[in-house]
């Protein structure tokens, strides 16, 4: 069907007015009725966030979602423009994008006194009716609301008083739409009545002019759950306008958090070298966030964002990337190691409690992957005898290699521990894999010894034991002064 391109035709059409509120809950029956996913993309949400949200929805209701940071809120409500239709009619050159059979504006008035049926009409797309604003406290009543333009009062000779003098804000600007406003409390406590006085009666005034406005706008927050209850936060005729409150979480199980860190991090890199990733090493790094977020030297209240495991991925990969290329090797694969140098993707995120930052945030990070490590370590060696390898460093053996180390000089030093490298296989690895996955799974096997404290790892030594026996030294001969220093670490 062609469409209507002035308000005649538009009006010998089918085109009826629909608020965009009952809009949205049209389109959520229908998808519902078809069997259709709601919000694709969003994880881990399907039993929790979701059915609150199209509830809401359903009820043609304003809400709020209250969450931690990286919690997928901004995520969602920009999801909500699936939402909307393809497209609606609104009368072309409308600043607030008016309705053509119900405009609101003064200057679509004037118009269509003047061209009547001949007003040309023009079409919105869903992205085009998505407002977002970040609150902060220097957002002003203009910026949201609107302002009486001086120039445009000259300009048309209008008096100042005229509605068709305002600049208007972003709010009027998502007439038909959805208006976000993030962080809501962070907003002055005037533009709060601002925003009520417009949900509640459509009326502002701008520089004490009162104007109304019947504003067809849903509207959609997000806010720290604390920052949202704590008192004089939010003014309560605002909070009583927020038709339902909706708590966001972060993954309730590594599976969901993995599929996230998947779909977000940058792994398909577009270099020559061939990106390998084990399978427990995108564990590990997921389980950094479960451990960070039980921590207790970690701020509960700022959370542990959904980014920290991503920034570290896409840092673990870059850091396997970097030695690849310096070993010219055809394949880059992530160690356990190069977790430890993805910490700057970590200690920038979290904020730590008082007793974390007298540890310091470095010391805190290799604590959290410490046992993070263990953690997936014990879900793949729990029962697996590994004696043969504690016994080999029982008997005096050390092992450093420098953090670039090739796979295969890595593999060269994992083949003198007796077990080994056949371990390997219970993390799925076999014996005749790219040596970058063995070593890698070398490596792992030591660590979660390490982290479980039945041998030792230190920047100076690398990996050895520290209740040491006097005899046989096997890797490194042991010098008398590193014994010395050894013994006085007992
Ligand atoms: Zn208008």
């Amino acid at each position: 069907m062609q469409k209507a391109k002035t308000l005649g035709e538009l009006k010998k059409s089918s085109y009826k007015s629909v608020s965009v509120r009952d809009e949205m809950r049209a389109n959520l029956l229908r998808k519902l009725a078809a069997g259709e996913a709601l919000f694709p993309g969003i994880i881990g949400f399907d039993d929790s966030v979701i059915p609150q949200i199209a509830n809401a929805i359903l009820s043609r209701h304003n809400f709020i979602l209250l969450g931690l940071r990286g919690q997928a809120k901004s995520r969602i409500l920009r999801s909500l423009v699936t939402l909307l239709d393809e497209s609606v009619p609104f009368i072309a050159g409308c600043e607030i994008n008016d309705d053509p059979l119900n405009p609101i504006c003064r200057a679509c008035h004037e118009r269509l006194a003047e061209m009547s049926d001949d007003t040309p009409i023009d079409y919105l797309h869903p992205e085009d009716r998505y407002v977002e604003k970040l609150a902060t406290p220097d957002v002003t009543i203009a910026d949201i609301i609107g302002d009486l333009d001086p120039i445009k009062a000259a300009r048309g000779g209008h008096a100042l008083s005229s509605e068709l003098t305002i600049h208007y804000g972003l709010l009027p600007r998502a007439n038909r739409g959805i208006f976000a406003i993030n962080e809501l409390p962070d907003l002055a406590g005037k533009i709060q009545v601002g925003l009520f006085n417009i949900m509640q009666e459509g009326d502002v005034q701008i520089k004490g002019y009162p104007i109304r406005l019947p504003l067809d706008v849903e509207l959609v927050f997000t806010a720290n759950p604390e920052d949202y209850t704590a008192r004089g936060k939010i003014i309560t005729p605002l909070k009583d306008r927020i038709g339902s409150e909706i708590r966001t979480h972060y993954p309730n199980c590594i599976e969901h958090a993995m599929a996230i860190t998947a779909q977000e991090a940058w792994t398909n890199r577009n270099g020559r070298t061939k990106v390998l990733i084990p399978e427990f090493l995108k564990e590990v790094v997921e389980s950094i966030a479960f451990e960070a977020r039980q921590e207790k030297r970690v701020d509960k209240r700022s959370g542990v964002s959904q980014r920290v495991p991503i920034t570290c991925l896409e840092n673990v990969i870059s850091s396997a990337e970097y030695r690849a290329v310096k070993n010219h090797e055809d394949k880059a694969v992530p160690r356990p190691s190069d977790i430890y140098t993805a910490m700057p993707s970590l200690t920038g995120k979290v904020e730590l409690e008082y007793e974390g930052e007298m540890r310091g945030a470095d010391q805190v990070a290799r604590d959290i992957i410490r046992q993070a490590t263990a953690r997936v370590f014990k879900k793949y060696f729990d029962g697996v005898p590994l004696q043969s390898i504690v016994q080999w460093f029982e008997m005096g053996g050390t092992l450093k290699y420098p953090p670039n180390a090739s796979a295969g000089e890595i593999y060269g030093h994992f083949k003198k521990i007796q077990g080994l490298l056949d371990q390997t296989q219970h993390l799925g690895i076999k014996a005749k894999d790219d040596p970058g996955l063995l070593a890698s799974g070398g490596e792992f096997i030591l660590e979660g010894l390490a982290a479980l404290k039945r041998i030792s790892r230190s920047e100076e030594l690398g990996y050895h034991l520290e209740r040491q026996r006097a005899e046989s030294p096997t890797e490194e001969p042991t010098s008398p002064a590193t014994a010395q220093r050894r013994r006085s670490l007992n």
